[in-house]
């Protein structure tokens, strides 16, 4: 804990958020800085977390679920909650139909949640702590479809934040780690917590003992994997926070066989996966290989509006093996036994209501809503002449200010135009000279923030 620098990036820039408005109490201030989303859940959505779901959205196939290969040998936690049984690893046909029918008849009898809790019949405490069987196998069928990942490998959670640090409690204090320059602050400071950094190098801005992968325009935001050094752990956030960059098929490719050369594990990040318009993967699992070494962690809150409600998943492949052979599936699935026990039964059904068919539009129309806001802040920086990145595949946008410092730049823009924003040196040393703009706001006040934007860059010539 002593070798954290300052406080977490983002209760910073909210104190800093806070102290701007001390000093103008009637300013109006735009936030563009941390990722909160904005626009309201979809009804069909809340709906299905308050009282009816609309039907049929927990119906599992049972003739295609025995229909699957090798499923005598298929690893299946018996969801606790529905079976009243103690929890199970490993199960056999029989159990895993006997799971899925008594899942089925469950789902039908408990179609109202939050409400329901008030009831003698629907009210429900602990659930299965790896997530209900259904909700598990809809993220594998949605997101996961023909890469070879199953329901049991996918493991529920309250967020993609709490799942990296847990995840870090899978390894000891001396493996090592690698991040994205720049990167999401969480893995750093949750591998400085486990004891993994080493000291904070004042020069040079980084810890002594984690692996720096420049990512910048120079390189398209990809390192050369040819020169890294090797390390034990690999962070990797596609679409990047705060770049914005997606990763393209041949970039993970390599990721994933410099990963398979050096024993390295890969945590990737794909949360903001469903920003992806130009064709990128929007999983490690889609390149060849990756279940022998990676974990994939993701999360419902920009792709739903879940930041508040909180809901994330972890996929642990089955085929991914410690170097001694044994399962990290096993070890994961007594980790998340251990210091977690389930996510709210409530976000769950809420996460399955996403997952349907009509809840998979409604929350892609406010997905493409955001996107909209993106190029109305590209358009905005372009007309300035300055050079911007991101935008396309996620809700951030990267502008360049060469030779200033991004706090520098940060500070100036929320003292002339009170709209927040992020200094990207806060993401890694190689975001000095650039800040994060997010794209999460209502309409209005992206318009706004352009039109405050337009006037100060053109009045002050920054
Ligand atoms: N991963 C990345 C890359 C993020 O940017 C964020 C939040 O901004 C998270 C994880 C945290 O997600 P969650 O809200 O599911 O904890």
């Amino acid at each position: 804990m002593e070798n954290l620098q300052n406080e977490y990036l983002f209760p910073e820039i909210f104190m800093r958020e806070f102290l701007h408005t001390q000093k103008y109490p009637h300013a109006r201030v735009i936030r563009l800085g941390i990722g909160n989303t904005t626009e309201p859940i979809p009804d069909i959505i809340t709906s299905a977390m308050a009282e009816e779901s609309k039907g049929g959205l927990l119906t599992v196939n049972l003739a295609e679920e025995s229909g699957r290969r090798n499923l005598n040998e298929t690893h299946l936690t018996v969801n606790k909650g529905i079976m009243g049984v103690d929890q199970t690893y490993y199960a056999n046909r029989d159990d895993m139909r006997a799971s899925l029918f008594t899942m089925e008849t469950e789902s039908r009898s408990t179609q109202k949640h939050a409400h329901a809790l008030s009831t003698v019949e629907g009210y429900r405490g602990y659930g299965a702590e790896q997530g209900h069987m259904a909700l598990r196998m809809s993220i594998a069928q949605r997101f996961y479809k023909n890469m070879g990942i199953e329901g049991n490998e996918v493991f529920v959670s309250d967020g993609a934040q709490c799942d990296i640090s847990r995840l870090q409690m899978l390894f000891g204090s001396n493996v090592t780690v690698a991040v994205q320059d720049p990167s999401f602050p969480a893995y750093i400071d949750s591998s400085v917590i486990a004891g993994r950094a080493g000291n904070f190098q004042e020069e040079t801005g980084k810890y002594k003992n984690i692996v720096y992968l420049n990512c910048r325009p120079e390189n398209n935001f990809f390192p050369d994997l040819s020169t890294a050094s090797r390390a034990d752990l690999i962070f990797f956030c596609s679409p990047n926070n705060p770049t914005g960059n997606a990763a393209s098929w041949h970039q993970l490719k390599q990721l994933v066989e410099f990963a398979k050369a050096n024993g390295s594990i890969i945590v990737y990040d794909s949360s903001y996966a469903a920003y992806i318009s130009d064709g990128s993967p929007r999983s490690i699992y889609e390149i060849p290989g990756a279940r022998e070494v990676a974990i994939e962690i993701s999360s419902f809150s920009k792709f739903a509006g879940f930041t508040g409600v909180r809901l994330g998943w972890t996929v642990v492949p089955e085929e991914l093996l410690y170097a001694n052979g044994f399962p990290v599936i096993k070890d994961y699935n007594r980790i998340v036994c251990t210091c977690f026990n389930g996510a709210s039964n409530i976000a769950q059904a809420g996460g399955l209501a996403c997952l349907s068919a009509e809840g998979y539009q409604a929350i892609t129309n406010v997905v493409d809503y955001y996107k909209e806001n993106a190029k109305i802040i590209i358009d905005t920086f372009r007309a300035l002449g300055l050079k911007v990145y991101g935008g396309k595949n996620a809700p951030y946008i990267w502008v360049h200010f060469p030779g200033l410092s991004s706090w520098d730049v940060f500070n100036q823009i929320l003292e002339k135009t009170h709209i927040v924003t992020i200094p990207g040196k806060g993401f890694g040393p190689a975001g000095e000279g650039y800040i994060r703009v997010g794209a999460f706001g209502h309409r209005e006040t992206i318009l706004e923030a352009s039109a405050r934007l337009k006037n100060f860059f053109v009045t002050d010539n920054i």
